[in-house]
């Protein structure tokens, strides 16, 4: 248990200021907390943050929200809230009673405003979106104040009451904090704090026509909720000032400070909500859950376990480099979690009938597997042995070279569980295509040994031709061509893998997957895991494969 914390949990830069924040007495209690904003599905970026919220929390006997900044009804649905909280729940994490919305604090943060205009430090503005941005200078020019940030204190608060009246269409006032035109970091100057948007909000409805903006936001809901140590990514580091300034200005029942870290990039794929949203929209995928995106939702319906994922944040580790995981990183870290715990099971992908000739037709031998080859406690099954067989087409070959070890005419092997066999003659269609072998059996060789001692270097799977289950059987790869999609910005869409999805019909399984869950990923023996796909009816089983046998990453790291 302890080992098993410290492999999930190790150390990182945040914790050695969590632990000296402790030492030095600053802090009563370790509090975080996953801040999401609802306007998508989780992805494994989150993911990473999720582990890091948590897993301080745990580690310090600490607790972590679980809040919502749903500051912007422009994009946020009910559907992302659901998704979310089924996803960190999925992952292994739970927040009790702290569940939280940054929409139940929209009280407060108003009266907040109110409060800065009172003071001095806040006014509303005239100027549209556009005007401010040019009036926000570079980082080489320094802004340039806008004509109403003289407005009056009366004038301000009338101004701002009217606003939320919803007197004013969209984006024709703002309020902004009046904090620095000239400083050197552009977050501070001046930087809009509520805007007017006549949207129905999820929650409240159509209580608000003006919302917070995510900054106003943030750092007040980590100081209304105790948080005490607030992390997020290296991009919000120019905003800390920022924070730091709401939380001096305000009278907030608390004092967060702000850690940032860097965040997950990976290759082949992209970890921004905007493009993921875009895939979906666009429909270059069949959905959020589609199994070929990096979302929480699409890893999961592929069929990869919640364990590795958690496994894969701890091993990634938290810095303050920004750096770029591999894909096949994360694919080793799912073999690594499954090849422990997934049952084995055999299925032919790629079916090529083999009859055994010596074998009488109608019996059928139940024949017993081990269903984990090293965990005993997993039990076995039975496997219906008949004259008429699959075998993969690919583990036959007509004229074999030199270091091929399976069948081929006139050679023996093993059928895995079952017997040796040989083969003695191969069947062609008139296009000259194999259609079918013919083989003998060794009787003596049940099991896979043979009584007089003699080995065969080959073993492969197979599934009874009567006795066996149909299936279309989904292959993933890459969602883009290129490494580092990211680097492309708006044409990342271009990059897409046109081959991402390869689907097999006509798959042939060995008939105890018929009791398989939804959930449960299984290893086909010599192929990789599988996972039934929700996709599938009674009389259409469909299987996702998880990921291969074959590790690309250490093979990579080896070769280096
Ligand atoms: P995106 O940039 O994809 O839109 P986001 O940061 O806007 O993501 P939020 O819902 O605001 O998405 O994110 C919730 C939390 O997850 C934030 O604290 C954010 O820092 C963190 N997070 C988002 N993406 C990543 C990532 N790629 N790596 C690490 N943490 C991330
Ligand atoms: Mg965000």
């Amino acid at each position: 248990m302890k080992t098993d914390k410290l492999k999930e949990n190790p150390g990182n830069f945040i914790r050695d200021f969590i632990v000296e924040d402790i030492a030095k007495n600053r802090i009563k209690e370790v509090v975080t907390r996953f801040p999401p904003e609802p306007n998508g599905y989780l992805h494994l970026g989150h993911a990473k943050s999720i582990c890091l919220n948590f897993g301080i929390a745990a580690d310090f006997n600490g607790r972590c929200h679980l809040r919502f900044d749903d500051t912007n009804p422009a994009n946020e649905e009910i559907e992302f809230i659901d998704s979310i909280i089924e996803d960190v729940r999925w992952l292994g994490f739970e927040w009790g009673d702290n569940l939280h919305y940054a929409s139940d604090y929209f009280e407060t943060f108003y009266a907040w405003a109110e409060h800065l205009i009172e003071t001095d430090n806040a006014y509303v503005d005239d100027l549209s979106a556009d005007e401010i941005r040019k009036f926000r200078g570079t980082l080489t020019k320094p802004g340039q104040a806008s004509p109403f940030r003289k407005r009056e204190r009366k004038e301000n608060l009338r101004l701002f009451r009217l606003m939320a009246k919803g007197e004013f269409g969209d984006g024709e006032k703002v309020l902004r904090a009046k904090i620095d035109m000239s400083s050197g970091n552009i977050s501070m100057r001046d930087p809009v704090i509520y805007r007017i948007l006549h949207a129905e909000h999820p929650r409240t409805g159509k209580t608000w026509c003006i919302y917070p903006t995510y900054d106003f936001a943030h750092g007040q809901s980590d100081a209304i909720e105790g948080v005490s140590h607030s992390l997020c990514t290296l991009e919000f580091e120019d905003h800390r000032p920022l924070y730091d300034w709401h939380i001096e200005k305000l009278p907030v029942p608390s004092v967060p400070r702000q850690y940032e870290f860097a965040r997950l990039n990976m290759t082949y794929t992209v970890l921004s909500k905007r493009k993921l949203t875009l895939l979906v929209d666009e429909k270059h995928v069949g959905g959020w859950n589609d199994p070929r995106m990096p979302t929480i939702a699409g890893m999961r319906r592929r069929g990869v376990p919640a364990a590795a994922i958690r496994d894969f944040c701890a091993r990634i580790g938290i810095t303050k480099a920004a750096s770029t995981a591999e894909t096949s990183y994360l694919d080793y870290c799912i073999r690594e979690s499954l090849n422990e715990t997934a049952i084995r099971r055999m299925g032919v992908l790629d079916p090529l009938k083999v009859v055994i000739e010596n074998y009488p037709s109608g019996k059928i031998e139940k024949l017993l597997a081990k269903n984990h080859p090293k965990d005993e406690t997993r039990g076995n099954r039975e496997i219906p042995f008949t004259r008429e067989l699959f075998i993969e087409r690919s583990d036959f070959m007509e004229n074999p070279s030199n270091n091929f070890f399976r069948l081929g005419i006139g050679r023996e092997v093993r059928l895995r569980f079952a017997y040796f066999i040989t083969c003695t003659e191969v069947i062609k269609d008139v296009d000259g295509n194999i259609i079918e072998l013919r083989c003998i059996y060794d009787k003596d060789t049940k099991g896979g040994n043979a009584s007089d001692g003699r080995k065969v270097k080959g073993t492969i799977h197979w599934v009874s031709v009567n006795e066996s289950l149909t299936a279309e059987v989904r292959l993933f790869d890459h969602l883009f061509k290129n490494q580092e999609p990211e680097l492309s910005g708006d044409e990342f869409l271009k990059e897409i893998n046109p081959n991402s999805l390869k689907i097999l019909e006509n798959c042939k399984l060995e008939p105890s997957l018929s009791k398989i869950k939804l959930n449960e990923t299984v290893q086909f023996e010599r192929q990789g895991y599988f996972c039934l796909d929700i996709d599938s009816t009674e009389n259409n089983l469909v299987f996702n494969r998880t990921v291969g046998l074959r590790d690309t990453w250490t093979n990579q790291k080896t070769n280096d």
